[in-house]
């Protein structure tokens, strides 16, 4: 039975927030909520290890989590681990600090797999920094690269071995000295065995460190006039138009677009990919429909909008009586406030295809950002 226990009992005092900045949101959600998504998955039991007067705030954000409980923290770090430790279920246990959002499914089991083999299992990384040791700003020491790993969490134990570390440290007095668990397991256990982690799985600190964490993408299409019909569709709305877009679905250049923005950001393939015009299920599909499946794409790989830009390029018909309409589509489809959503339209001054009015082209780019693993919208 694996126990997860996160440490959220610091002040954020280094980000210089009045508030614990596990509570804080990043992308639109408490940064608590991302490791407990990420360990809810692997651990039977998390154990978030907080200051009584954050408590109540804390408890709240537990509720889409039955497995998790709060327990109350020490006055230093290592006094929080322990108390985790006392009340803990499980034979393993995962230590890691709140603050790491990004920790990742890979590094948790890779965590858990090096516990089962060589009892301890210690994320790092290799320095890529040259690092030195120096007193009073004089250099004493330059330890060679590569013997120089910078050290994260999570940090998986035996819970009994870590347990014994840290009951033998308080009866020495020097519990308090330890800034993490693995150096309590190596004075008083064995040297710890080190793991790979992710650059990704970096700790906030700083308030620069809250920036929504996002990616780009952009996506372009184009279809031509010539279907015996009397409108098009942009983003779900009809407008009147001499005649039709062609095209094996609806026709929705913009949706298109804005698609293929979507799934690009997401590093993922493209419409045509997903939504084959070989593919006799998308005749005359609603490319709104296939919007919202492409948006259940990139949820599952962990990111949702944060906005969305459109630029229309067509000589005909009149678009600007529609363009409301447009906006407030799209920003439904995309789960945005109206205001995330720009839809711009223009002519292209009678030059090239467009200007001859044989087709209309969109471009379109949105911004993700990260959610945390495995939440639902
Ligand atoms: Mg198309």
């Amino acid at each position: 039975m694996i126990t997860a226990v996160l440490c959220a009992a610091g002040k954020g005092e280094r980000a210089g927030f009045s508030e614990n900045k596990i509570l804080r949101e990043l992308n639109g959600l408490p940064v608590l909520v991302y490791s407990l998504s990420a360990f809810s998955a692997k651990a039977d039991e998390i154990l978030v290890v907080c200051r009584e007067e954050d408590e109540n705030a804390i408890v709240r954000l537990l509720s889409p989590f039955p497995n998790a409980r709060t327990v109350r923290g020490g006055a230093f770090r290592g006094e929080s681990v322990y108390r985790a430790l006392e009340v803990a279920k499980g034979d393993v246990v995962l230590v890691h600090d709140a603050a790491r959002p990004f920790v990742t499914r890979k590094i948790i089991d890779d965590c858990v797999e090096s516990v089962g083999r060589y009892g301890s299992g210690v994320c790092s990384l290799p320095a890529t920094d040259t690092t030195v040791l120096a007193e009073n700003g004089t250099v004493t020491d330059a330890p060679a690269r590569r013997t120089v790993f910078t050290v994260q969490t999570p940090q998986g134990f035996y819970k009994d071995d870590l347990l014994s570390a840290y009951e033998r440290a308080f009866a020495d007095g020097t519990a308090e000295r330890f800034t993490d668990d693995g150096s309590v397991y190596a004075a008083y256990v064995a040297p710890p065995r080190l793991f790979t982690g992710d650059r990704a799985n970096r700790k906030l600190t700083y308030p620069e460190d809250f920036r929504p964490f996002d990616r780009t993408g952009f996506g372009v299409d184009t279809h031509a006039f010539g279907k015996a019909q009397s409108f098009i569709t942009l983003a779900g709305v009809r407008i009147p138009s001499e005649s039709g877009l062609i095209a094996h679905s609806d026709g929705d250049v913009l949706a298109h677009a804005v698609m293929d923005a979507l799934l690009s950001a997401a590093g993922l393939r493209d419409i045509g990919y997903y939504f084959p015009d070989t593919d006799d299920r998308f005749a005359g599909a609603d490319s709104m429909k296939l919007l919202a499946e492409v948006l259940r794409l990139v949820r599952a790989e962990g990111y949702a909008p944060l906005n969305a830009c459109v630029s229309v390029l067509a000589e005909k018909p009149r678009l600007s009586p529609f363009i409301e309409e447009i906006k407030g589509n799209l920003a439904a489809a995309l789960a945005l406030p109206t205001n995330a959503v720009g839809v711009a339209a223009g002519t292209n001054e009678k030059l090239g295809y467009v200007g001859e009015g044989k087709g209309v082209t969109v471009y379109a780019t949105v911004s993700l950002a990260k959610r945390p693993i495995g939440a639902e919208e």
